[in-house]
């Protein structure tokens, strides 16, 4: 069994059909229509194997350079995120490694956001500079003059989250993409928030596109994965040094599920983003909340760029904190029922998780994040009157007699 092109040209079809049909190995008479899951180190060599390539990754050969799941799976986001070529790893974060691995030098520099996932500052700010010699400055991403006047000569990447988890600050992606190629660098953009369906950061400019797969593109919290997308000339390198010679590969299994995940995608989004617009709502109106941000609210800071960027969904994070310090943050969410408190988002699931306001990345939060903490709502596909009724019988649980 080997890759064919697809059946159908993806390039011709809507994002639902991309969603079922891309990157699925095309079948001939009594193959499986779905692509298996192939637990094989390595694939036969052809007759003559001074053909081949040995660091070669478009056939499969042996995996960490290329098998047939991660082919399949490859193939399928770049189609959705309308990207020329993707690469797949192991997590979120060894594709945010292999992005900067590969992009950077020693002797870069790159302006980041301010406010991002906890495991960029530590790379940027600890990791990179005392391993690899490279600088980082941290701004905030939502002010292009603020990008524009933190560039050096040597900066050579930009690289921000579209909506900044935790507290969704909005980045304006083709503001940002102007700075960028205007000094010489590349902009990258961290989609997790904003899986294709909702944003394609590539149309707006950006250079790369980043993705936990483990959020949105699965969407079922049983796996980890993360991809790296954007034009051919700046991916090869990033599969050659980081995937090969750095080795941080997905597992089949892992690229398997992630590619069934993924056939939902856009059914799931559009029951995502109308949960949270609803749930935005009703906290916002409630006297017990103390803040909500929510990209879809009128009140959101970058209401503007957000509903000019995401007009099919703002994303399904919540950012808000109840009347009261991280202990009544605490109590709230040990009053919820139905919404389940754990890590992670972008599960079919809501999930919750508390940012202590004593943490080291709480740099830059709105003050009311900063004073109470905050709570990130990762809003899920459950039933929307269930969510409201969950949310509700908690504040009046939290705030007896209010
Ligand atoms: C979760 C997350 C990551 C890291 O992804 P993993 O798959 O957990 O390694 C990176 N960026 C953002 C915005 C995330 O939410």
């Amino acid at each position: 069994m080997s890759l064919h092109p697809d059946r159908h040209d993806p390039a011709t079809l809507g994002e639902s059909s991309r969603a079922v049909h891309a990157g699925n190995i095309a079948s001939t008479a009594g193959d499986p229509i779905r692509t298996p899951i192939v637990m094989a180190n390595s694939y036969a060599l052809p007759e003559d194997p001074t053909t081949i390539s040995w660091s070669g990754t478009d056939t499969p050969l042996y995996t960490r350079n290329s098998g047939t799941n991660q082919l399949g799976l490859q193939r399928k986001l770049a189609s959705l995120e309308h990207a020329e070529d993707a690469v797949v790893l192991a997590s979120g974060v060894a594709a945010l490694h292999a992005l900067f691995f590969t992009t950077l030098s020693s002797g870069d520099h790159v302006v980041a956001t301010d406010i991002g996932y906890v495991a960029l500052r530590r790379l940027l700010e600890e990791l990179l500079p005392r391993k690899y010699g490279v600088t980082a400055t941290f701004v905030d991403t939502s002010d292009p003059s603020a990008v524009e006047a933190a560039i050096r000569p040597e900066t050579r990447l930009i690289h921000t989250e579209a909506i900044a988890n935790p507290t969704t600050r909005v980045a304006d992606i083709a503001a940002l993409a102007q700075v960028a190629h205007r000094h010489g660098a590349l902009l990258s953009v961290d989609s997790t928030f904003t899986p294709p369906g909702w944003y394609r950061p590539l149309e707006d400019g950006a250079d790369l596109v980043v993705h936990s797969l483990t959020k949105y593109i699965n969407g079922h919290g049983d796996a980890l994965g993360g991809a790296v997308l954007g034009r051919a000339e700046l991916i090869a390198p990033v599969r050659a040094d980081a995937m090969v010679d750095v080795g941080g590969i997905i597992s089949p299994f892992n690229a398997w599920l992630i590619m069934r995940g993924s056939v939902t995608l856009p059914l799931r989004l559009r029951q995502h983003a109308a949960n949270a617009q609803a749930l935005a709502e009703r906290l916002e109106s409630d006297p017990r909340v103390a803040l909500v941000h929510y990209p879809g609210l009128a009140s959101h800071p970058q209401y503007e760029a957000a509903t000019r960027q995401f007009p099919a969904g703002a994303g399904a994070v919540i950012a808000f904190s109840v009347q009261g310090g991280p202990e009544v943050q605490n109590r709230f969410v040990s009053n919820l029922r139905l919404i389940t408190s754990a890590v992670s988002l972008g599960h079919d699931e809501s999930l919750i998780a508390q940012v202590s306001p004593d943490e080291p990345h709480v740099v830059n939060f709105p003050r009311v994040f900063q004073d109470n903490g905050l709570l990130r709502l990762s809003v899920g596909i459950e039933d929307t009157d269930d969510l409201l009724a969950d949310v509700g019988a908690a504040l009046d649980q939290t705030f007896p007699g209010a």
